[in-house]
């Protein structure tokens, strides 16, 4: 089995949260190695063609800035993102919600990370599955992970699992709380789309738009009650997320494969319908379908602290937090969404990132120890790229004191964190 050079922290995921975690933590001082299952970083962002960062903002009030605004620098100089705008959510809905959001191109996206990441000197394996993880005798850790050929191990003093499907924590013997199939969110398949006439389609008044959706649900040629876009603004191609596929779980290989063809059917016949009767959409035609569909739910740990739905609701604060999240708050029910804007911006507990029961070891992402409730409040990547920049703050600081993430001094990581822009008295800083 080939060894690759132990390194201070292996971060495993490069999405949103693994991302920021590898760059909190080498920023930190720490030498990092990010593994990638896939062939680009960006996770959802880019695998799943989610081409638009909600949740940097409460209304007005940034809540996210730190490696995520590292992030957005690069993405910017790269031609792959042109700033925030206004963007109205549930227009079909009885209560839309209108809050600002960052479109980029997901494309463009990947090669950003590439070099955001090599700039600041982190090691990125792709292809590189995790599959196991145990001590090593002596205070450190392995990590195994499958390349293209076989298996691989790293040693390393600590480990962020950012893999959304708590890999990396179950193994490390992490308790899981999984939402029954059924109760989770659906997964969507995106599309990227050219030829929209967005100008047309823009003036078609709500009451059409929405006659149009039902009737094509009724037929059967339509699967999504709210008629979702955003625009990249490298070529102004149109992201659809038109898409719900329910009942599978997505850690399971053949659950995941029947959502998948599921959601390229859906796809290709929702556009179809729309090219048929959507003014503005005549002449559209499919660019790309995302790498893989979006899973908006899977597993999440049991933590140290666990955030609830009415923490984020009423926007309570805590005395160890961590990171701010500003919503939206949606949870897609059946064929449509419910959105919500939380009181004030929440706190998210650094005890959220430790998974009660392991050792050399934080989390990071969408598995974080929250309820359900919560979590639809927090999943926007806005919200949880900063829990990644804590999460890897964190493990860097522990493995610099060859301790656990759990005895870090919240005084000490506050500090970090502020050092690297972390924005943690959002109210007062706007
Ligand atoms: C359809 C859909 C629409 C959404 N819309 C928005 C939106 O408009 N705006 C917004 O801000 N958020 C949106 N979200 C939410 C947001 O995209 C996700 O919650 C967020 O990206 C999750 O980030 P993460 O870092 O936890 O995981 P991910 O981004 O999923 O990253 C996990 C990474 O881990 C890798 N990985 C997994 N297992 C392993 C392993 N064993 N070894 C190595 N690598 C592994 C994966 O390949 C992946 O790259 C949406 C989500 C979905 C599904």
């Amino acid at each position: 089995m080939n060894r690759l050079r132990t390194t201070d922290v292996v971060v495993v995921g490069g999405g949103a949260s693994g991302v920021n975690a590898a760059l909190a933590a080498a920023l930190t001082g720490a030498s990092v190695t990010l593994l990638e299952r896939s062939a680009f970083l960006g996770g959802t962002a880019t695998g799943a063609m989610v081409a638009a960062f909600n949740g940097f903002y409460w209304h007005d009030t940034l809540v996210t800035g730190g490696t995520a605004r590292l992030v957005l620098d690069q993405l910017e100089a790269d031609g792959g993102g042109a700033g925030f705008k206004e963007y109205t959510a549930g227009r079909l809905t009885d209560a839309p919600l209108t809050f600002k959001v960052y479109p980029f191109d997901p494309e463009i996206l990947k090669v950003s990370l590439d070099r955001i990441t090599a700039a600041y000197g982190i090691q990125v394996v792709h292809h590189a599955q995790a599959v196991d993880l145990h001590g090593d005798g002596s205070g450190a850790s392995v990590v195994t992970f499958i390349g293209p050929t076989g298996q691989h191990e790293i040693g390393c003093r600590q480990v962020v699992d950012a893999s959304a499907n708590a890999v990396m924590a179950e193994r490390a013997g992490a308790t899981l709380v999984a939402p029954g199939v059924h109760e989770r969110q659906p997964m969507t398949q995106m599309m990227r789309v050219s030829g929209v006439e967005m100008e047309r389609y823009s003036e078609v008044p709500t009451e059409t738009r929405r006659q149009l959706v039902d009737d094509g649900i009724e037929a059967g040629e339509f699967f999504y009650r709210t008629l979702a876009t955003s625009q990249s603004p490298a070529n102004g191609d149109v992201f659809l997320l038109i898409t719900a596929v329910h009942g599978h779980d997505g850690r399971d290989p053949q659950g995941l494969s029947a959502a998948e063809v599921e959601g390229r059917r859906q796809a290709f016949v929702s556009l179809d319908y729309l090219r048929r009767v959507m003014p503005g959409f005549e002449r559209a035609s499919l660019v790309q379908l995302a790498g893989w569909i979006g899973q908006r739910e899977s597993v999440r740990v049991r933590a140290l602290e666990t955030l609830d739905g009415e923490a984020v609701r009423t926007g309570a604060d805590h005395h160890e937090a961590i990171s701010y999240g500003g919503g939206p708050i949606d949870r897609h029910v059946g064929d449509s969404v419910r959105l919500a804007a939380p009181d004030r911006p929440f706190a998210v507990p650094r005890g959220v990132l430790i998974p009660e029961g392991t050792s050399r070891l934080c989390v990071a992402g969408r598995i974080v120890g929250c309820d359900a409730g919560a979590m639809d409040g927090l999943r926007h990547m806005g919200g949880l790229m900063p829990v990644g920049q804590a999460a890897g703050t964190i493990a860097a600081l522990a493995a610099r004191d060859g301790g656990e993430p759990a005895d870090v001094c919240y005084e000490r990581l506050r500090s970090a964190l502020l050092e690297h822009g972390a924005v943690l008295d959002p109210l007062r800083a706007s």
